[in-house]
């Protein structure tokens, strides 16, 4: 393999496994190769796990890559692709993984490949700590497709951590330019609530529910329960805020020991964090965001102040691509990102 890959230190900034998945992308799209050391320092359990050797595979295998040291605990990787080949993939994250992750990891490059694919990821759709479904089919994707490209999600089965076995498939229609976006206003916003359980009882989303509709002032036309069977137990209450360009869907996760109303608490307290802040873009859709807009060669984004994760991924961005990133707090604590090619 070359010695002139980018060399990247996996202990810089919120030193997870979010690097790794950042360095994949960027490798893919940019046909540059990248050496990785200290992956995921800052963990408890350092190094690589089943689900970040799924997310190396994934990208090695649409991008034809050479890889070195892609193994479990492996806290150093080589990374060097070759061609980008759109197709028919099938990925199973295995248990505790995130299929949504994985997707995330190898979908900028599908986004300006050369035809169509087709992926069916098999894992956990509704993780703690990465985007559940509803967030990736009804608030990110329909930003990507705003710059250009044909995305489609479909839910086949849930998968609640920790057991997984859910089911996503995505189809994919690419464009050889990404267009740029700017989201800039909120304007008027509507809301709604549903509480999913899985295996669970009925009375755990309706609990969950009752307190949505309470702190948020909800309408009981706006509430909806959803009783499912999948291979575990499960249960997600979700906000959606629908505003003029933007519609974000907050999650909270059921817990064992976690009353229903805590639970739904706290996401009644993420929520108002968002409404607060009355920008368009919230946290986590602000950090996936600025990796497609730089791939677009601009674009800007109103939001909240920027994650460490988001700042993160900013200096991975940086090393593989010419842009910079303007970042600007107004009065009001709302945060301007702008990119820009240089
Ligand atoms: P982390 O687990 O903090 O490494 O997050 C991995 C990725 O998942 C980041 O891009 C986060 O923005 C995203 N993420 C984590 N939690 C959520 C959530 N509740 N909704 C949407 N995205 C999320």
């Amino acid at each position: 393999m070359g010695e002139d890959l980018l060399q990247i230190d996996g202990s810089m900034g919120e030193g997870g496994g979010q690097i790794l998945r950042s360095s994949l992308s960027l490798s893919l799209v940019t046909g540059k190769g990248f050496q990785i050391q200290n992956i995921r320092a800052n963990r408890n359990n350092p190094g690589l796990r089943r689900q970040h050797l799924v997310a190396v595979e994934a990208a090695a295998t649409i991008g034809h890559a050479e890889v070195q040291g892609a193994d479990v605990a492996s806290q150093s990787l080589r990374f060097q692709p070759t061609q980008i080949t759109p197709g028919d993939y099938h990925f199973n994250v295995g248990t505790a993984g995130s299929t949504t992750l994985v997707l995330q990891t190898v979908l900028p490059a599908l986004l300006r490949a050369s035809g169509p694919s087709a992926l069916l990821l098999e894992g956990g759709t509704h993780n703690p700590m990465a985007p559940p479904f509803e967030f990736l089919d009804k608030t990110f994707l329909p930003i990507i497709k705003a710059m250009g490209p044909k995305v489609n999600a479909k839910l086949d089965r849930h998968g609640f951590y920790p057991v997984g076995g859910g089911k996503i498939r995505v189809l994919i229609d690419p464009v050889p330019e990404l267009r740029r976006i700017e989201i800039l206003e909120r304007g008027e916003v509507k809301m709604s609530a549903r509480a999913v359980v899985a295996s669970l009882p009925r009375l755990i989303a309706e609990r969950e529910l009752k307190v949505l509709k309470r702190d948020l002032r909800l309408d009981s036309s706006d509430l909806e329960v959803e009783e499912i069977r999948s291979p575990a137990p499960g249960n997600v209450a979700q906000v959606e805020v629908q505003s003029t360009h933007v519609t974000e869907v907050f999650t909270g996760f059921g817990e064992v020991k976690v009353r229903s109303e805590v639970v739904a608490e706290r996401l009644v307290q993420e929520v108002k964090r968002y409404l607060t802040a009355n920008v368009p873009v919230g946290e986590h859709l602000a950090d996936q965001l600025i990796l497609p807009m730089a791939l677009a060669g601009g674009g800007a984004l109103l939001t909240m102040p920027l994650s460490l994760h988001a700042l993160t991924n900013i200096e991975v961005l940086k090393l593989f691509l010419p842009i910079q990133v303007h970042i600007t707090t107004t009065d009001s604590e709302a945060v301007l990102v702008r990119v820009t090619s240089s």
